[in-house]
């Protein structure tokens, strides 16, 4: 399934590129399209799931009844249906630290992108200007097609014309301005979601991008969500009920929150951040924080790369003065068709 892979991956503020590789270790993109191929044909085998596509779901609640016991009712444009346990993975709103909001263009630019095709540019470009931080992650496919996507740290979900207006000057100072845009995307993803949850029927369980599958300080989520659709498959299949994703570690998710909360604070020095987490920590490292995967060790040598004035004044927990931002990542979304892209992972993982 895996459309494409690079065994290095770049980070660059325009100065001094960083290119990390580890052995053994790839970094690779999926077709959305591919990916919802597979999945129909695995749900679609005989005597296993009815799947129905194009059904709304407007709300959830729990009923009794003395002949079933607990049962969550459905409410569906289709009619009612109920159902002993619900998995809800319909995109949620709420206010979050930042923003990770993108746009980006699959781009047939003839050979004119100055952009090596044997490195994925993860964070390229990084700078800050009036509207804060932003990079441009480029995936290089063939010498002449690219997807090149302007991407934005942001203390408010921005609009899709915005992203848009903002991804088509990006072409133009990358010299694609006149390159062939073959397939557009876009999202806005929240970065350390806070606030009430919204009260879950009981039978309910939330998952995906409003359970809690996304990463903090990366916005990844794709291999988590993998991870915990494995756990939670198994144990239906063993009469158990359905689980939501775990909760990071306590130490992984103080250092999300500090590291999130300086990028809100200080986005003209973020570039430096993230230059100094690819200069000064090995490769490895890196790629086990950004994957979940952190020893104590790998914490340690990140939090020894960082600038300490910045970060120990985001210590105390805070969290009060955050704007009450809503997220709507899903808006332009054209799931299941988009592109979903396993950001930093094994070809192990992958599959
Ligand atoms: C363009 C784009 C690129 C991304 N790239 C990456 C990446 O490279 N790596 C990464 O880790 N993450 C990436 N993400 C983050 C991405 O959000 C997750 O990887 C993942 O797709 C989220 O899965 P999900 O199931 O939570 O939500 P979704 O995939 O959005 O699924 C939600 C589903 O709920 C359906 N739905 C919504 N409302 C209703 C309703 N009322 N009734 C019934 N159904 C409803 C939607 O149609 C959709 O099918 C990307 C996101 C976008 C938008």
């Amino acid at each position: 399934m895996v459309r494409q892979e690079w065994r290095l991956w770049r980070f660059d503020d325009g100065a001094s590129p960083r290119d990390h590789g580890v052995p053994g270790q790839t970094y690779q993109t999926i077709r959305g399209l591919d990916f919802c191929n597979d999945a129909r044909h695995v749900i679609e085998r005989p005597g296993s799931v009815e799947l129905q596509l194009g059904v709304r779901v407007s709300g959830l609640r729990a009923v009794h009844s003395d002949a079933c016991g607990s049962r969550v009712a459905v409410e569906t444009n289709a009619g009612p249906l109920v159902a002993r346990h619900v998995i809800d993975t319909r995109p949620q709103s709420g206010p979050a630290l930042l923003f990770q909001c993108f746009a980006g263009a699959e781009v047939n630019h003839g050979g004119l992108l100055a952009h090596p095709h044997d490195v994925a540019g993860l964070m390229t470009r990084m700078r800050a200007d009036e509207h804060g931080f932003a990079f441009t992650y480029v995936l290089p496919f063939t010498a002449t097609t690219a997807l090149v996507e302007f991407t934005r740290f942001s203390r408010r979900a921005l609009s899709p014309s915005q992203l848009a207006q903002e991804r088509d000057a990006e072409l133009c100072a990358l010299g694609l301005g006149m390159s062939r845009v073959v397939r557009e995307e876009h999202g806005v993803l929240p970065m350390g979601s806070y606030g009430d949850p919204a009260a879950v029927p009981a039978g309910v369980v939330i998952a995906g991008n409003g359970g809690g599958a996304i990463r903090p300080s990366t916005g990844y989520a794709f291999m988590r969500i993998q991870r915990w659709a494995l756990d939670c498959a198994s144990r239906l299949a063993r009469g158990a009920a359905p689980v939501g994703h775990p909760r990071d570690g306590v130490v992984q998710r103080q250092l999300d929150r500090i590291f999130l909360q300086v990028l809100r604070e200080t986005p003209e020095r973020t570039p430096e951040y993230f230059m100094a987490l690819a200069s000064r920590v090995s490769p490895e490292r890196l790629l086990r924080f950004l994957t979940d995967r952190a020893t104590p060790l790998d914490m340690a040598a990140l939090v020894a790369s960082l600038p300490i004035v910045p970060f120990l004044k985001q210590l105390p927990a805070s969290g009060a003065d955050v704007a009450a931002d809503s997220s709507q990542s899903g808006a332009a979304r054209s799931h299941p068709v988009t592109a979903a892209r396993l950001r930093v992972s094994s070809a192990a993982h992958a599959r």
